[in-house]
């Protein structure tokens, strides 16, 4: 009988191998008194898990094979750090010496004080850091009761083996790749953790948040697992094992030869070239965005700022995000989308007071931020302070007319008087571009185009307004759909309007990055895409294999129904 099981695929590629269990599980921690004399003797108990735990971690990083991206050893770094941090080393010391406790105990005591500090931060980027302290703080407890971490008790050579484990840190899943682990699952984690992004570096497939799998599978079952749904499969038949090993094949062949574009030039077969960026929602996604080489960020989305937190970031913190994001960048381009906050966005550090009637139609993105000049304010100088460090370029969300951009643009503008008065650094030049995304502002394109550096073409909304489609609604989600008449003849208008006026056009909603979509916004003159990070290669692939002209010259009169299209699109993708 088949067991299927679901969990969020957060490091691509299909693993088949026989289950291997390991439990972290958070050990039974007790308070044991100490006799006066023995104190001491403690102490030297807890610093000598500590050194241990410092040996483990240099030799797992000291294991890393040369030619691994460099944030594996970064994240073990970390850890290194917080071991020898006085918050780690020094504090349970002096709860030892104190309350003449276990040296258990007294980390115990040690990790729910640091713990609770950033859960009062409420901050969901801050989650990973907590994470961390975990992390590290387990590996030392372990040490303490049982003189090894969990992965140390599992067999050297885990070739064809799947690791099945309630949870891994980041040292976890590099202790697994060198023992050649083939797949991991988890049962908690999601794709922003430390371990997630690892993972993904090191190309080992795995899911995560597969509610109780440590219970569900056992040892020695042969297990399937896809990397990108998410999907756990276990007691499959010989027919189907065979499919899924011909998938695996066929997959790892593909991305392989992906992988060998990376450093391609994106460039169609008649020679012209492809501008392809990332979107980012996180810094740390900047990560993706290098490994994949493109070419610079073509949405930073903002929002992160603000939403489930207390307080929003303030002018130094963005700052000093965008910063970092730009160093990361190397002299390529960040396009810092100014707060998108309402509608499809939850927005509880912001002051939004009674949701709208209808959200997506209300007080959202720049409506809000024009309204709350103040509280926006904050977010325009550290872009614009920002763009003295590196090429940053300003786009602002869901305008509607030209008279609401005038608005943004004379703010904007103001902003820059009060930096000068400041004495502060800025590039007076950064490029301020839109995102068309709204019908509206799609038919005005012209007045857009003429007063602005870009315009990038955001599809989700285009999508929603144009067809009004709640884009998250379950119930209508089967009409949403790129290839509406309504919404090419909107692209193409915008398209059209950039050239006249000899305004670059980008695309930065989902479509941009469906390779499905790819030949046929080609041929509808479109040059820039920007896209989550996992898909560019894809899409390069298909760029590479394109000819402009030709493509061009098919979709020179688009088909004014569905079933004309989808037929235009399935011919321009015929060869793929
Ligand atoms: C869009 O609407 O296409 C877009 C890129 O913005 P978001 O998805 O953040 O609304
Ligand atoms: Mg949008």
């Amino acid at each position: 009988m088949t067991l299927d099981l679901t969990g969020i695929g957060v490091s691509r590629g299909i693993a088949i191998g026989r289950v291997v269990r390991m439990r972290h599980g958070d050990p039974e921690i007790y308070e044991q008194a100490l006799e006066d004399g023995s104190v001491e003797a403690e102490v030297e108990r807890f610093r000598q898990a500590l050194r241990k735990a410092s040996e483990q971690l240099h030799a797992i990083r000291d294991a890393i094979p040369k030619g691994t991206p460099s944030e594996v050893a970064e994240f073990i770094d970390t850890h290194l750090l917080m071991l020898s941090d006085h918050l780690l080393s020094e504090v349970p010391v002096n709860i030892i010496r104190e309350q003449h406790c276990n040296a258990e105990w007294a980390l115990k005591l040690q990790r729910d004080a640091l713990v609770s500090v950033f859960d009062q931060m409420d901050d969901p980027y801050l989650r990973t850091r907590r994470d961390d302290i975990d992390h590290v703080i387990r590996r030392v407890q372990h040490l303490l009761l049982r003189g090894e971490a969990p992965s140390d008790a599992l067999a050297h050579d885990l070739r064809g083996r799947i690791v099945v484990s309630d949870e891994l840190s980041p040292a976890d899943v590099l202790v697994l790749h060198q023992r050649h682990a083939a797949g991991l699952i988890t049962e908690t984690g999601g794709p922003l953790s430390h371990s997630a992004i690892l993972a993904r570096s090191l190309n080992l497939p795995a899911v995560m948040g597969v509610h109780h799998a440590t219970r569900l599978l056992q040892d020695g079952e042969v297990v399937v697992l896809d990397g990108s749904s998410g999907m756990v499969l276990a007691g499959a038949d010989r027919r189907l094992l065979a499919e899924y090993r011909r998938r695996q094949r066929a997959e790892q062949i593909h991305r392989r030869e992906l992988l060998a574009l990376r450093d391609a030039p994106s460039r169609t077969l008649d020679g012209h070239t492809i501008t392809l960026r990332a979107n980012i929602e996180l810094p740390e996604e900047i990560r993706a965005a290098r490994q994949v080489n493109a070419d610079g960020v073509g949405l930073y989305r903002t929002e992160f700022f603000y939403i489930h937190r207390q307080r929003p970031a303030d002018e130094e913190e963005q700052l000093q995000d965008f910063r970092r994001v730009l160093r990361a960048l190397k002299g390529k381009p960040l396009t810092i989308r100014t707060l998108d906050i309402g509608g499809d966005k939850d927005c509880s550090a912001a002051d939004v007071g009674l949701p709208g009637r209808n959200p997506a139609l209300g007080l959202r993105a720049i409506r809000r931020c024009l309204r709350d000049v103040p509280g926006f304010k904050p977010q325009l100088r550290a872009i614009l302070r920002a763009s003295s460090y590196g090429p940053v370029r300003l786009m602002f969300p869901m305008l509607t007319s030209v008279p609401e951009l005038e608005s943004a643009l004379a703010l904007l503008e103001s902003v820059r008087e009060e930096l000068r008065a400041e004495r502060r650094r800025f590039d007076p030049e950064m490029p301020v571009g839109a995102m068309i995304e709204v019908p509206a502002a799609a038919l005005a394109a012209p007045g857009f185009a003429e007063r602005l550096d870009f315009l990038s073409i955001g599809t989700n909304d285009l999508i929603q307004y144009t067809l009004a489609i709640d884009r998250l609604d379950e119930e209508v989600n089967y009409l949403y759909d790129p290839l509406n008449p309504a919404v090419l003849r909107l692209i193409r208008m915008v398209i059209e309007a950039g050239d006249a006026a000899g305004v670059p056009v980008a695309m930065c909603g989902e479509m941009a990055g469906d390779p499905r979509y790819t030949r046929l916004l080609l041929g509808m003159g479109l040059r820039e895409f920007s896209m989550p990070p996992a898909a560019l290669l894809e899409v390069k692939r298909i760029v590479r294999r394109s000819r402009l002209d030709e493509l061009s010259r098919r979709c020179r009169d688009l088909p004014m129904t569905e079933p004309e299209i989808r037929a235009l699109v399935e011919a321009l993708n015929r060869d793929l």
